[in-house]
């Protein structure tokens, strides 16, 4: 191979690759199945290919996966017959791009993560080097020739045209040159063990499919083994759900919630292959996005319809109704296995701990399962100690006289539980939901009210509603009355300026974002000590609310925010030069003014202000 190029690998896939070199690790079977779970994959990818476009098999019929060993040389074999990769797929796959999962798989083994987690951060490839201190990986894509890919790790690897070894037709062989201390992987026993054990329902294991056996004639284990294989998770599911609908349409499926959040949970745009699409057993896709709303992307599973067609495309799914049925179906089964989890404490509290977000995204997103998804909602409060409390259990420890949930929203337990506000719904004896997760405001915001009881934060009972999130008296500001500062999770004013710029996807969040600023008062100055006079002697006065909102929309702008309303504020600055030219409503028919101007410091409010000032 003398034309062989050399390539460097990306630096942090040639770090994973020493660690898995050089940590000592006892448990390297598993690189088996990553191997196996790789080449499935490929025989995947062909076999849809080919539902569009069945020449694309001329090149291997068979669809197999064969593992050989090679004692004499001391090499194992993995061969598959699946789509294959061009020389740019093996550039680009196996070493020079960067993967997210690389670094977060590091950071994952170095807080304690075990190696067998690799496949769930998509690099399972170099579990390889586990077991073999060199390794070939063959391929012949139907768009490109046969190449060899090889490495024996340290940094680089080199891919050449392949003109020694027999043509492959399509798919790839990987080659593992195995280290001294890893020859029983050449035993047939040791091999088949390995496979029995982690790779049961891969195409190598085709016994009738899980999911179109009776539910009744299934073990957890066998739940346990098909989720593992599905999701390369190391851990059992924490709950599962294999259900079948028929009538004017047909499907089966099985759906699975994680014991834990994946590390990438919320990373957008990531393919997540969470529901896997059979057509009439015949596999079609992995991570068909219009068979769950995002905020489920939690849930893993298959379903096996018999009514869509086999040569769908990706763009006939959207468009789908069949489809569309089979995830509003999938959805409500989705709710019926949280309600079954939250059956169980220990349980609820670990899918809790994992997926309240998005228990919470879904309040926001979707409105027709709100109702239900509300029931799933856990808060500390005042009144539940160590434990968290269920919406439905704090309506019934609402004294009569209560009409309404009470909730405040804060950083921290510890800082929400000192609020002054607090204290006086204390007294009254209601109790008080602490809700300190950043996201707990977005979906409230949607939800508004329980079981026939608004939702009513605590701290917002003020003229200026919701547009900030709380009010500090400040000693930091001398010259202004007050200033606006974003709060830990909002956003900065130019931030905020940006993004009111755009055309956002999202409007919901970026109000909410938004909203998030913390009014700053300094005490000592006169227009707040005169304002706070005024409140004491009518909390009610029309005069007073206009003027506080005409003091947030000062500092707002003062502090580099933008007005959501100019025209309001315009309207109480003209009212404002009313009172100061002294003209009262009469101004607004157009009465010419320029007669009799007073001088403006004689007899408003707002010209008094101006004179302490
Ligand atoms: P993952 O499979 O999770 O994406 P891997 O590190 O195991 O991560 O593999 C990297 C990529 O290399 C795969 O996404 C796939 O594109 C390609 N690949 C690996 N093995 C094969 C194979 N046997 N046939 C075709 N492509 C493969």
């Amino acid at each position: 191979m003398s034309d062989a190029e050399q390539f460097a690998f990306q630096a942090e896939i040639s770090q994973l690759m020493s660690i898995i070199i050089n940590t000592f690790y006892s448990n390297k079977e598993i690189f088996l199945r990553e191997l196996i779970s790789n080449a499935s994959d490929a025989l995947d990818k062909i076999r849809y290919e080919s539902l569009t476009d069945p020449s694309k098999l001329d090149t291997c019929k068979e669809l197999y996966i064969k593992i050989t060993p090679d004692r004499e040389n001391k090499v194992l074999s993995i061969r598959d017959t699946g789509i294959g990769m061009t020389k740019a797929d093996l550039v680009n796959n196996l070493g020079t791009i960067a993967r997210s999962g690389t670094k977060s798989f590091m950071e994952a083994l170095q807080s304690g993560a075990d190696i067998s987690m690799i496949g769930q951060f998509g690099v399972g490839f170099y579990s390889a080097y586990l077991v073999a201190d060199r390794v070939q990986v063959i391929t012949k894509h139907n768009d490109d020739e046969q190449y060899i890919w090889e490495s024996a790790a340290g940094g680089s690897f080199t891919i050449a045209r392949d003109t020694i070894n027999e043509p492959l037709g399509r798919g790839s062989e990987v080659r593992l040159y195995l280290k001294e201390d890893q020859l029983e992987y050449l035993e047939e026993k040791r091999i088949k063990e390995v496979v029995k054990k982690h790779s049961e329902f891969i195409e190598l294991n085709k016994s009738k499919p899980l999911w179109t056996r009776n539910p009744d004639d299934i073990k957890n284990d066998e739940y346990a083994a098909f989720y593992k294989s599905l999701t390369n998770d190391w851990e059992d599911h924490l709950a599962c759900k294999h259900f079948s609908v028929e009538g004017q349409l047909e499907f089966r499926a099985i759906l699975f919630v994680p014991r834990r959040a994946p590390f990438d949970l919320f990373e957008t745009k990531k393919k997540r292959n969470n529901i896997k699409l059979y057509v009439r057993r015949v596999f079609i896709m992995d991570d068909c996005e219009d068979l769950i709303p995002e905020y489920l992307n939690f849930v893993k599973g298959i379903v096996d319809s018999e009514d869509l067609p086999l040569n769908i495309s990706r763009e006939m799914l959207q468009q789908n109704k069949i489809l569309k049925v089979i995830r509003k179906n999938l959805v409500k089964k989705c709710m019926e296995l949280f309600t079954e989890i939250a059956e169980d404490k220990e349980n609820f509290n670990k899918f809790y701990e994992a997926f309240a977000k998005n228990i919470k995204l879904g309040i926001h997103e979707d409105s027709q399962n709100r109702a239900k998804l509300s029931e799933f909602l856990r808060y500390y409060s005042t009144k539940s100690g160590d434990e968290v409390t269920s919406l439905k259990d704090y309506v019934t420890r609402m004294p009569e006289k209560q009409k309404s949930i009470y909730y405040i929203t804060g950083e921290n337990r510890q800082a929400v539980e000192a609020s002054p506000f607090i204290e006086v719904l204390k007294k009254k004896g209601y109790e008080v939901l602490l809700m300190i997760d950043p996201i707990d405001e977005y979906a409230v915001s949607q939800l508004k009210e329980y079981d026939g009881k608004k939702l009513v934060n605590i701290t917002k009972e003020e003229i200026l509603g919701d547009k900030i999130e709380k009010v500090t008296v400040s000693n930091r500001i001398s010259e202004s009355p007050c200033v606006l500062v974003t709060g830990q999770y909002g956003w900065s004013a130019n931030f905020e300026r940006i993004m009111k710029a755009q055309a956002l996807r999202d409007s919901s969040m970026a109000s909410y974002m938004a909203s998030k600023k913390i009014m700053e008062i300094n005490p000592h100055h006169a227009i707040v000590k005169n304002l706070k006079a005024k409140v004491e002697v009518d909390k009610n006065d029309k005069t007073v609310k206009d003027l506080t909102w005409l003091l947030f929309e000062t500092s707002l702008l003062q502090s580099g925010f933008t007005l959501d309303e100019p025209s309001s504020f315009a309207e109480r600055i003209f009212k404002m030069i009313k009172l100061g030219l002294d003209i009262g409503d009469e101004g607004d028919t157009a009465e010419p003014i320029e007669e009799d101007v007073p001088p403006l410091a004689e007899t408003t409010e707002s010209s008094q202000m101006e004179e302490v000032d």
